[in-house]
């Protein structure tokens, strides 16, 4: 493949891993964010890296691939990372029957997992909540990574190790496409200034619609709110241990869907729980290198997201994870949400509304997870073209 002048529209972590995976093949790449830093999803997520949560095939296949380039950051960018596992706590009953069905397929899904019994969990993890604790799935694959330092960080490192162009402050449109071929394409910057390149990968997370509104209307994509805690500092070097997920987190990734007992799982917590359904909540929690524990979350939709975070969301999340998890310190240090947009059945929306212009968005709660592998894939489909 001839070396090409690339734009990235973007600086979160989707718009990152294109720009490594393009300068990595000799390409001249810019990447251009329009806020002064990353501010956007990928700085306000768990940062787990999480391929236990993809559908068995080809999309965890992507999640591994994702983990191994997590893993080249570490060695090679200084990237925070900690291979920690995971594991899926069961204190009802329904819940242990979804974690032991999906264990038995363990080897014909691909996906490996090993059911453990409460002894085993308390061994893996001083957090889980021994009271009604009925069993655990453990999954070696997940990491830990915190977003904000990994986001924020690798920029300067692309710059310096690869030669990538950085512009931040800087947000562009689409002028023109020149209808030559290979087709030149024409970004104008804030800056008033304007520049061509042969390709463009739009990045711009749940905001692409301003950038390519048509194609967002057409596109059938949802917006997601999020609400999420962090703690402080737990004393004493307390650790976590593996990131740690409620049976509540069954019904929410496609991974369980193998599972047979997963209906009536939600049926119970619909019945018992609706408040937990009507904010889409489920319960997760992982530690960053700074010893805080992220706490979360819950899920509204379209015309549901709003500026304003709801206390009620807080507490029942809270609430949940008092009943799978003890920690040390619960006082809250810092509330958030975060915002993605997420089709209804794809794990991303990739398209070419324009010659040599690429839309990769759409990530939804994978973004993290599936960046990485995802820009290495159609790097290598593009050379191949
Ligand atoms: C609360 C929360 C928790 C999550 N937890 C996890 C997790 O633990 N693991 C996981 O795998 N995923 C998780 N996710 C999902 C993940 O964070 C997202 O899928 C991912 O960050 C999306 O990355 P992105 O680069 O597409 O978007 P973003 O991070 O939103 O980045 C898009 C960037 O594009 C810029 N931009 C847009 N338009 C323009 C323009 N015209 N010019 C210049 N710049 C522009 C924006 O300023 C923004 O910085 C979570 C998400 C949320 C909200």
């Amino acid at each position: 493949m001839t070396q090409l002048d690339v734009a990235i529209v973007g600086g979160g972590i989707a718009g990152l891993a294109h720009a490594w995976s393009a300068a990595e093949r000799g390409h001249r790449v810019t990447l251009y964010e329009r806020s002064a830093r990353a501010s956007g999803a990928s700085v306000r997520n768990f940062g787990m890296i999480w391929p236990i949560g993809q559908a068995a095939g080809p999309w965890y296949e992507v999640a591994l691939a994702s983990r191994e380039r997590w893993l080249r950051l570490h060695e090679e960018a200084a990237v925070w990372v900690r291979a920690c596992g995971s594991i899926h706590l069961a204190h009802r009953a329904d819940e242990r029957i979804v974690l032991e069905q999906f264990a038995e397929r363990s080897g014909q899904l691909g996906v490996p997992s090993q059911l453990l019994s409460p002894a085993e969990v308390l061994a893996r993890s001083p957090a889980a909540n021994p009271d009604s604790l009925l069993a655990g799935l453990f999954s070696p694959t997940e990491l830990c990574v915190n977003p904000v330092q990994a986001v924020r960080s690798l920029p300067a490192w692309l710059r310096v190790r690869h030669g990538v162009r950085t512009m931040f402050s800087t947000s562009v449109v689409i002028l023109e496409v020149e209808q030559t071929a290979p087709a030149r394409i024409a970004l104008g910057s804030s800056h008033g200034q304007w520049e061509r390149f042969d390709r463009v990968v739009v990045c711009g997370g749940a905001d692409f619609q301003t950038l390519l509104p048509d194609l967002f209307a057409s596109a059938g994509l949802r917006l997601c709110k999020l609400q999420m805690l962090k703690t402080v500092p737990q004393s004493g070097g307390w650790q976590l241990g593996p990131h740690l997920a409620s049976g509540l987190t069954l019904r929410h990734y496609r991974n369980f869907d193998v599972c047979a007992g997963l209906d009536a799982l939600r049926q119970r917590v619909a019945g018992e729980t609706p408040e937990l359904d009507r904010f889409g909540i489920h319960v997760m929690a992982s530690q960053n290198d700074a010893g805080e524990v992220i706490l979360g979350d819950s899920h509204e939709y379209d015309e549901q997201v709003e500026p304003f975070d709801k206390a009620e969301i807080d507490e029942l999340i809270l609430r949940e994870l008092r009943r799978i998890i003890r920690l040390p310190r619960w006082t809250v240090a810092a509330r958030w949400h975060g915002t993605y947009c997420k089709h209804p059945e794809q794990a991303v929306f990739e398209a070419e509304p324009l010659p040599g212009v690429y839309v990769c968005t759409g990530l939804g709660g994978a973004g993290m997870t599936l960046s990485l592998g995802l820009a290495e894939r159609a790097w290598r489909q593009w050379a191949s073209m």
